[in-house]
């Protein structure tokens, strides 16, 4: 069974800076948290039935931290689309990409997180999906390999749909997959060895202008800090008395 996973790099919550044209030299990147979810699934569920882990990331140079510890986290290899073009691409470019590397790859399953923290787009999956003619399964919190396809418990409002699908099929997942593990020293020494395979938008035959930001859909034109909060009360006393002035301060402005 092969199973890519798509892993995102965003900026280390923090280290942002407010450059819209900054984007692609934030010096601090690290994986996307929701995509850390998927790929923990994919990990058990390879370390159980056999089979490799590939992770696809489209993303700055410095993507390759992220890439290294996830490869630490025990995935079998990495791929990494980036090309100074790339730069300002949009959603649309992004799967454009995605889907052209995607393409040079066989998989049983491909993994994608629900949304990333810094675009918080949450329509990578089912674009791919659409693009690739893939099955898409949505929201899993549980995902099972069958002979030649996929069972997928989809959460619901209700509680879970129960979906089946023929692979190759792309599954989105939740955090309910459960939680990442963190890389053993022996995963991060047999990381530094493992394949990285860069690809550039030659190597996937895009043309630069279909991408980057003469093809962009939308563009990035500011970014603001949120307006520095004022008026909070600290309450430096014992906690009986904290408790009281909380009590008082809620209860004046008849919030309890
Ligand atoms: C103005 C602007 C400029 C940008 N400039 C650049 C740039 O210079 N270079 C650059 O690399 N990106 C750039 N991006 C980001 C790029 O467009 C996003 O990766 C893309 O739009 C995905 O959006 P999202 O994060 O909202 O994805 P979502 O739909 O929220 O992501 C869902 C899932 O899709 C997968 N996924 C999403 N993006 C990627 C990715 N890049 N690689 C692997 N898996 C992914 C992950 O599994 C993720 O959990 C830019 C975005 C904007 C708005």
């Amino acid at each position: 069974m092969h199973i890519v996973v798509l892993l995102k790099a965003v900026p280390v919550v923090g280290t942002e800076r407010l450059d819209p044209s900054a984007y692609v030299q934030r010096a601090q990147l690290e994986a996307n948290g929701n995509d850390e979810y998927v790929l923990e699934k994919a990990l058990k569920l390879t370390e159980a039935n056999g089979g490799e882990v590939s992770l696809l990331s489209m993303g700055p140079p410095a993507a390759l931290d992220a890439l290294r510890k996830a490869l630490a986290m025990g995935a079998t290899r990495a791929y990494h689309v980036t090309d100074d073009a790339i730069a300002g691409s949009c959603i649309r470019a992004t799967v454009a990409i995605l889907a052209a590397a995607l393409r040079k790859l066989e998989f049983d399953l491909l993994f994608v997180g629900a949304d990333t923290s810094d675009g918080l787009g949450g329509v990578v999956a089912p674009a791919l999906a659409a693009r690739l003619g893939l099955p898409y399964l949505s929201y899993a919190s549980e995902i099972e390999p069958l002979d030649g396809g996929v069972r997928v418990r989809r959460l619901s409002a209700a509680g879970y749909d129960v979906l089946e699908a023929p692979t190759p099929a792309l599954v989105m997942g939740t955090q309910v997959l459960g939680e990442p593990r963190y890389p053993s020293l022996r995963g991060i020494m047999q990381a530094r060895s493992k394949e990285v395979v860069t690809w550039s938008l030659a190597d996937l035959g895009i043309e630069p202008p279909s991408v980057g930001e003469s093809g962009a859909t939308t563009r990035l034109t500011g970014s603001k800090a949120p307006p520095a909060r004022s008026g909070a009360q600290v309450v430096r006393a014992s906690p009986e008395e904290s408790v009281t002035a909380v009590i008082d301060f809620l209860a004046a402005r008849r919030l309890i």
